[in-house]
């Protein structure tokens, strides 16, 4: 079978306090904490997943949280709006539950038929909920605190800000097989497949706006689904010949990653469905307790002991009546 796209398979952000994350992603908005574990790279810190109640990919919006980060600034080159799906009729439990918890919101308003509230997480990471005709209402998390008719589906979209237009649209059209579906002033929405929510992606062309800055409160890059490895390797070929400067594979542990800039300036990743997060624990537990891939596992306790303290039960309190 030939390569292709499925749709977002995550988005990484930059976050300050963990805590504070863990209890606005988990706590406020009832994502699933699907993941805790640690950056690769930087094993003194967190690296915390969130997704649906099975993990799937198209859910996971995940976070580097640094605590003391210097403050980012969004802009060019960046994805400046990280939008998930809720169910039609889900606005005014939302619209509410943002008021009670004196998050400030914008909308509902209209966007190609659909209606959106768009506010920030603690860090300034700008978020949108669209509400649509449901694709996935059994990827709610069952055991989270949002009543499943309101709850979160995964991704609906990202938004890319660009200073120019054309060589990102034929990079999503041309080679990544995205099809434009609607436009409306500066802003083109882009879908791969039958176009459900996590297979779009709107571009927003502002020419006059400066470029962002990668720091807390902004995200770090976008991930593409693609099958397996085999398309991935084909995938990795062809950016590669279109004169891409694109990483080697990377073992992910959950996924395996190539990475390249788009011409505008987001970093793009390909990652593979498989193997998923229930490779290293069951699906109940999943989220449950820090686990660490086999080459630092002989680094716990060192880890353990220099990683801020969390409260996973405050993030996920029971389901409230
Ligand atoms: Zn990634």
């Amino acid at each position: 079978m030939s390569k292709e796209i499925l749709g977002i398979h995550h988005i990484t952000a930059i976050a300050d306090d963990p805590q504070q994350n863990l209890d606005f992603y988990a706590g406020f908005l009832g994502l699933r904490l699907v993941k805790l574990t640690v950056n690769y790279d930087d094993p003194q810190t967190y690296h915390l997943y969130y997704g649906d109640g099975q993990g799937n990919p198209g859910t996971i919006l995940t976070f580097f949280p640094w605590p003391g980060a210097m403050k980012g600034r969004q802009g060019n080159g960046q994805v400046t709006y990280t939008a998930f799906s809720v169910p039609e009729g889900a606005l005014a439990y939302w619209t509410k539950r943002l008021t009670e918890h004196s998050v400030e919101f914008e909308g509902p308003y209209n966007r190609f038929q659909e209606r959106v509230i768009a506010f920030s997480d603690p860090d300034g990471l700008r978020l949108e909920l669209v509400a649509g005709p449901s694709f996935g209402p059994e990827k709610g998390w069952q055991a989270g605190p949002i009543p499943l008719e309101y709850a979160i589906h995964g991704f609906h979209s990202a938004t890319l800000a660009e200073e120019g237009y054309e060589r990102t649209a034929s990079l999503l059209t041309d080679t990544l097989r995205f099809r434009l579906v609607q436009q409306e002033g500066n802003r083109f929405r882009y879908a791969v497949g039958p176009g459900e929510p996590g297979s779009v992606v709107d571009v927003v062309c502002t020419p006059d706006g400066s470029m962002g800055r990668v720091a807390a409160g902004t995200v770090h890059h976008i991930a593409w689904r693609t099958a397996d490895d085999q398309q991935q390797r084909e995938w990795h070929t062809e950016i590669a010949r279109q004169g891409y400067n694109i990483t080697p594979v990377i073992d992910r542990k959950y996924f395996h990653s190539i990475y390249f800039r788009e011409p505008g300036g987001v970093l793009f990743e390909i990652a593979t469905d498989p193997p998923g997060f229930t490779v290293d624990e069951p699906l109940e537990s999943l989220g449950t307790k820090l686990v660490l891939p086999d080459w630092l596992e002989s680094q716990r306790s060192h880890i353990e002991a220099h990683l801020p303290p969390i409260r996973l039960s405050k993030a996920n309190p029971a389901r409230s009546a």
